[in-house]
């Protein structure tokens, strides 16, 4: 309750609201050199793991870092007395690999949490059964959120993706870290069971939440699964469940953003454009090196800004970088937000006309993908593309545009008028 009352009052983080509104402005404005700072700092305290997941570079052995393993704590302190923290509104400590196989990680967290900023951290929770000692120290760190990645609610399903993941070892860690955090007295870390909705573990979605629920943690259900365009077919949602809770969305105006408010770090110090690339080809610099102004109105990351902010029609940059090839980089409107709502009407099955915007024929079987959350889905042989939600009460709102990667179309999505509020009751349970 102290830390947060400092938190608001503190000076640090008033200059982290101006400073997000100027930088918002210089977003909206396409600035390429800046005069605010970065407001999310995603940064890498491990970027090995002990799973394999089978689409993650690091689980999949496909990572082209050059360097592996966890960060010094020489190497952090480098790296933190070159970026501006007071203008930082949350601190993301994981990228690439397992964040608590670093054994300093507490210390890291407590860095940012005494300075005010929200720390979130995704976890597997499956490297061992942890002590309460460690459980303690994490609950008194002030980590503002831990996610744990839980794609299941069995072994079977879990460990479909979560390959060398121990589903009951996961369980049994988040019990106790519950039961700590209650006990504290605190209401941080916040718990998010988050389950990447798969073919094979969405019929879990209803088990799941109600170990979530008895546990004492939030439930996610998210769609946002990067999964491989040669993949979708066998691994995709048959149900395609869009349903993120409000607290967690993060939405955006459909174009990226990342080198504007965010800064990607890795466990040695490299700058990348964002946290999809992992390929030291595309770092931008190091921060143990240079400090952060040097980098971020550096002539690379200026050219970068350039490119995106003219949707990729700009001069490509001369340079090896991620954002050539990248999608993201395209205005890109479709848009689903759900939040929660007090209306009910009844179960909805929600179906769209994809056109191309010029001639207005219908798209078929093409892949589309959502620019924030990577949420791919294929139209069918009329252009249309459907989906059902699963519980709970939400709204919806659409906006009507998306980019089809690969083809270079803007395709139109008709049969629901642009940013439509649509209230609904979300299916009880998955037929
Ligand atoms: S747990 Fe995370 S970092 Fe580890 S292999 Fe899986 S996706 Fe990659
Ligand atoms: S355009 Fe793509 S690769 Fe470049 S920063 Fe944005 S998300 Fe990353």
């Amino acid at each position: 309750m102290i830390r947060r009352i400092q938190r608001f009052l503190s000076e640090s983080n008033k200059a982290a609201k101006i400073n997000s509104r100027v930088n918002a402005y210089e977003w909206w404005r396409q600035s390429y050199r800046l005069h605010s700072y970065p407001s999310t700092l995603r940064l890498d305290p491990a970027n090995i793991c002990n799973l394999k997941c089978p689409f993650c570079p690091t689980g999949n052995a496909t990572s082209k870092l050059r360097f592996r393993g966890i960060m010094q704590p020489e190497v952090f302190y480098k790296i933190v007395s070159h970026i501006p923290v007071k203008y930082l509104v949350d601190v993301h400590l994981y990228i690439w690999g397992e964040p608590l196989l670093n054994p300093h990680i507490v210390d890291y967290i407590d860095y940012f949490a005494e300075q005010g900023k929200r720390v979130f951290v995704s976890t597997n929770f499956s490297t061992k059964e942890y002590d309460n000692d460690f459980l303690e120290q994490l609950v008194k760190s002030g980590l503002f959120q831990l996610i744990l990645s839980i794609d299941g609610a069995s072994q079977r399903t879990y460990e479909r993706y979560r390959r060398n993941g121990d589903f009951e070892r996961v369980i049994k860690n988040a019990q106790r870290l519950s039961e700590i955090v209650k006990g504290s007295g605190s209401n941080t870390p916040r718990i998010v069971y988050r389950m990447l909705l798969n073919r094979f573990n969405e019929m879990e979605v209803d088990k799941a939440a109600h170990i979530a629920n008895e546990i004492g943690a939030y439930f996610l259900a998210d769609s946002s699964f990067g999964i491989p365009s040669e993949h979708v077919d066998e691994w995709a949602p048959q149900f395609g469940n869009r349903a993120h809770s409000e607290e967690f969305l993060n939405t955006g105006p459909g174009i990226c953003r990342q080198l504007w408010d965010t800064l990607t770090v890795d466990a040695n110090g490299d700058v990348f454009p964002c946290c999809i690339v992992c390929d030291s080809s595309s770092a931008l610099g190091n921060l143990t090196e240079q400090h952060l102004d040097e980098i971020r109105n550096g002539q690379k990351m200026t050219t970068l800004r350039r490119f995106i902010a003219h949707s990729g029609n700009a001069q490509e940059p001369d340079f090896y970088n991620s954002c050539t090839k990248c999608m993201l980089r395209h205005k890109y409107r479709i848009y689903f937000s759900l939040k929660k709502s007090k209306k009910a009407i009844k179960d909805v099955f929600v179906e769209f006309n994809v056109q191309d915007k010029e001639t207005e024929q219908p798209i078929s079987e093409s892949l589309i993908i959502h620019p924030q959350t990577g949420f791919q889905f294929k139209t069918d042989s009329r252009g249309k593309m459907s989906f059902k939600i699963f519980a709970g009460q939400y709204s919806m709102n659409v906006y009507a545009e998306g980019y089809l990667p690969g083809e270079n179309k803007i395709a139109n999505i008709t049969g629901i008028e642009p940013t439509q509020k649509i209230f609904f009751t979300l299916m009880k349970s998955v037929p």
